[in-house]
Order: structure tokens, then C-alpha cells, then sequence
């Protein structure tokens, strides 16, 4: 499965996203259930409120993504322990815009 990962901006200055790589491509953690997944594209929501993921999101279904992954940074807060306050809003702006045949996966490990 091809998949875009999505990631809070104000966490790249502490993640280089290394984990959400390794767990995509060995199947690990959020992919159990989808198995190994090729990584499409990697981009940050361009910071809060997060309005800008949207057409980010687009693009990389665009380009091919059959799934689009919120990390973990976003949904759970890692790796500081301070979730997306955003999340809820910006998941259904996202659905809304790519339809319900995009997988959403809301973490990734
Ligand atoms: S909107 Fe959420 S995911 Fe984006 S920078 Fe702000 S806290 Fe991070």
C-alpha cells in the first residue's frame, strides 16, 4: 500500500520522523493491518491551525498515496506528550476533501 504521512510542524525541530519510516516499511505498529507500506509523501500541516494539511493532504493522494497517516505527533503527541489540539478539526476538513475511498490510519507507532 502507498501511503502519506502527515506531521505536526512543531515537532520537526525534535523528530526527523525516522520511526514512522521504519514502522511503514516493515509493516509494524499502525500498518499491522495494512502490512508493508511504501511512503508517498512526508509533510508537515505547516503549522497550526493546521488549515494548510488539507491541500497538502490532496496533493500527495494525488500523487498516488491510497492512505493518508496522521503520525504519531499529531494524534498522540509524541514525542513530548503534547497532542495536535487541532486533531479532530483537521481530520474532518481532510475526510471531507478526499473522499471516504482514502483510508485514514490516525497513528503511527
Ligand atoms: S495544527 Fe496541530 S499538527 Fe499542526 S502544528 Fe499545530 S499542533 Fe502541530
Amino acid at each position: 500500500m502507498k501511503v502519506g504521512i502527515i506531521r505536526c510542524q512543531q515537532t520537526e525541530d525534535m523528530c526527523p520522523g525516522n520511526t514512522d519510516f521504519k514502522a511503514a516499511a516493515a509493516g509494524k505498529m499502525a500498518f499491522e493491518e495494512s502490512g508493508p507500506a511504501e511512503v508517498v509523501g512526508f509533510v508537515s500541516c505547516v503549522g497550526c491551525p493546521g488549515k494548510r494539511a488539507v491541500p497538502r493532504v490532496k496533493l500527495m493522494v494525488d500523487r498516488g498515496a491510497e492512505a493518508i497517516v496522521f503520525a504519531s505527533c499529531i494524534s498522540k503527541g509524541n514525542p513530548i506528550g503534547v497532542a495536535c489540539p487541532h486533531f479532530a478539526t483537521m481530520r474532518e476538513a481532510i475526510v471531507k476533501k478526499v473522499g471516504d475511498e482514502i483510508q485514514i490510519i490516525d497513528w503511527t507507532h
